[in-house]
């Protein structure tokens, strides 16, 4: 027997008996059907906008995906082709678009309380104003362990509707600006309105972005194109049955 094979079979078996058990290959990392969840605001005053889910709503929810064993991920846990491709079983990404400061005063208790963690899309112009987060409230909830801040823009403009050079500085200032802020890169983008182009996704690429985030409805797979990742929109309005069946 050829060496190289030898050793390659005795690294295979080795690799299978020493694993943990909620592990998928690398190879199937990238066709994992991942659930993205996309919630806005956490607040009582849900008055009937149905992309403002109630506190109570959030909480039932992220019991729920706790209890039946998901695994709540960042951006940054997904398998990049280097190193540890390896997914958890039934991995779950929950977003939370905009950057409302009821993330912190409602959502983030919650999360903290559940053990889930989620993914804030800030709109890095609008952190510090009336009604959004604070930087502070940022770090606070980073420092958690519960809580990743990604980029959704300076503005929040459909970027559709941009020029290059407008594209670039949307999606290159709002990067630059959470490095400085909270000291880590931003690797993972949201589209405004979920719009976006072919142009757009050639500007995500070039500004260093590693994964991309639509409002299209649908699973996550990595091997499809990491720049154009649907989600699915959690409104106020569902019932949880409903909710149940959004999930593979
Ligand atoms: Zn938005």
């Amino acid at each position: 027997m050829n060496a190289a094979i030898w050793i390659l079979q005795v690294f295979l078996l080795v690799s299978a008996i020493t694993s943990n058990t909620p592990t998928v290959t690398p190879q199937n990392a990238f066709n994992t059907p991942i659930p993205i969840l996309l919630y806005h605001s956490v607040t009582e005053e849900a008055e009937d906008d149905p992309l403002k889910i109630s506190p109570a709503r959030f909480e039932q929810e992220m019991r729920y995906l706790r209890e039946r064993g998901y695994h709540p991920l960042f951006f940054t846990d997904l398998p990049d082709g280097s190193g540890n491709n390896a997914l958890p079983s039934k991995p779950v990404i929950i977003t939370l678009d905009d950057g409302y400061e009821d993330n912190y005063t409602k959502a983030f208790p919650i999360l903290k309380r559940t053990g889930m963690k989620a993914t804030i899309f800030a709109i890095t112009g609008n952190v510090g104003k009336p009604n959004y987060l604070t930087w502070r409230q940022l770090r606070i909830m980073e420092a958690s362990g519960a809580v990743d801040t990604e980029s959704h823009t300076v503005t929040h403009p459909d970027l559709t509707k941009l020029g290059a050079k407008e594209k670039a500085d949307e999606l290159i200032k709002s990067r630059d600006t959470i490095l400085r802020r909270l000291g880590h890169p931003s690797i993972a983008f949201a589209y405004p309105y979920g719009k976006y182009d072919q142009a757009t996704v050639e500007a995500v690429r070039s500004a260093g972005y590693r994964y991309a985030v639509t409002g299209e409805n649908g699973y996550a797979e990595i091997g499809r194109g990491r720049l154009t990742l649907p989600r699915n929109v959690i409104t106020s309005d569902m019932t949880l049955e409903q909710f149940r069946a959004l999930l593979p």
